[in-house]
């Protein structure tokens, strides 16, 4: 895909994103847990658009998403953002990834560099 292609299809996305008939979490917490060791990972959506139901662990587990809330974890909880990367970031993501949120999907903020 050229960057022309790609600029044009992150636009068209941005710009019915609103509208799309997809779940909105804006505001959502979601918890994922991982089934292989303990360790977890709380979300928050701060845009609309597709999260993944599973993220793969350090350990090499899955961590699935089992639960979501309105409420804010504990403060001593760290909370991930779900967000819409802008255009420049979109550019330099891998192919994969650049498709998924080029299909409205969401990257979580510490994957961004
Ligand atoms: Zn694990």
């Amino acid at each position: 895909m050229s960057k022309d292609n790609i600029a044009q299809q992150y636009n068209n996305m941005v710009a019915s994103i609103e509208d799309a008939k997809i779940y909105d979490g804006r505001g959502e917490y979601n918890l994922y847990e991982c089934n292989k060791c303990n360790n977890y990972k709380v979300t928050l959506y701060k845009d609309k658009g597709v999260t993944p139901f599973i993220m793969r662990c350090k350990c090499g587990g899955d961590m699935m998403h089992t639960k979501s809330s309105k409420q804010a974890p504990p403060s001593y909880v760290k909370v991930h953002n779900w967000v819409r990367p802008s255009l420049e970031q979109t550019m330099s993501l891998s192919e994969s990834m650049r498709n998924h949120i080029l299909n409205g999907g969401l990257i979580l903020e510490d994957e961004l560099k």
